[in-house]
């Protein structure tokens, strides 16, 4: 319409310096084929339960990403966990309570990378722990960018401390009566306790 081309046509002739902040930002990214930075990330994992491991990397990702949703990934076909996805979403979610609307919690199915173009997600964080995490982790981030070349994935270290702690670890603990209390949030012993004749430790 021409309206909208004289408008185009003026914007284009006036100097730089007199068009906004935001518009030369976005003009240079254009010119060297840079995406604007991301604002939601997506942190996908079974979380079954949420550890303080996952506790770490959340709080980290949090520093880094304006908005952060945490995606509790099942199968519905062949689900093994010991916590149902609901569980394990209100699990999260008391963890996060002081935290407002910067975290959301959710769960999903199917394909991770279809979710996080849902969502509008385009960085996808992933925790590392010792060397094993970096085989599976190097083949789903391939493999993701293959499906999505959009979408980034980007790993987080915990703190040391956590650097032994996984659920399967920590369930398997638990389940002997062995002391997790450092390795989950309080509530997960709770959750833990009516499922184990041996009750783990408070
Ligand atoms: P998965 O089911 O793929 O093992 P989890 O639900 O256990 O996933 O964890 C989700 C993500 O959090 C994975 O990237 C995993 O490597 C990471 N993670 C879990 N525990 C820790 C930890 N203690 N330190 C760092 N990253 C962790």
């Amino acid at each position: 319409m021409p309206a909208t081309r004289s408008r185009t046509k003026a914007a284009a002739r006036r100097p730089s310096s007199r068009r906004s902040p935001s518009a030369r930002a976005s003009s240079r990214t254009k010119a060297r084929g840079v995406a604007e930075p991301a604002q939601m990330a997506v942190y996908p994992g079974s979380f079954d339960p949420i550890t303080n491991g996952h506790v770490d990397i959340i709080r980290r990702s949090l520093r880094v990403f304006p908005r952060l949703t945490v995606a509790v990934a099942y199968n519905p076909n062949k689900d093994q966990a010991m916590f149902t996805p609901a569980e394990r979403v209100d699990m999260i979610r008391e963890a996060f309570a002081d935290v407002g609307d910067r975290i959301v919690v959710d769960s999903f199915t199917g394909l991770l990378v279809d979710y996080a173009d849902r969502i509008g997600a385009r960085v996808i964080v992933r925790g590392l722990r010792a060397v094993s995490d970096f085989e599976y982790e190097f083949q789903m981030t391939m493999m993701n960018r293959h499906l999505k070349p959009n979408i980034e994935t980007v790993f987080m270290m915990a703190d040391e401390s956590y650097f032994y702690t996984s659920s399967r670890l920590v369930k398997e603990v638990a389940s002997f009566g062995g002391d997790v209390r450092n390795l989950v949030p309080d509530f997960v012993l709770d959750r833990f306790a009516p499922r184990f004749a041996r009750k783990p430790r408070r």
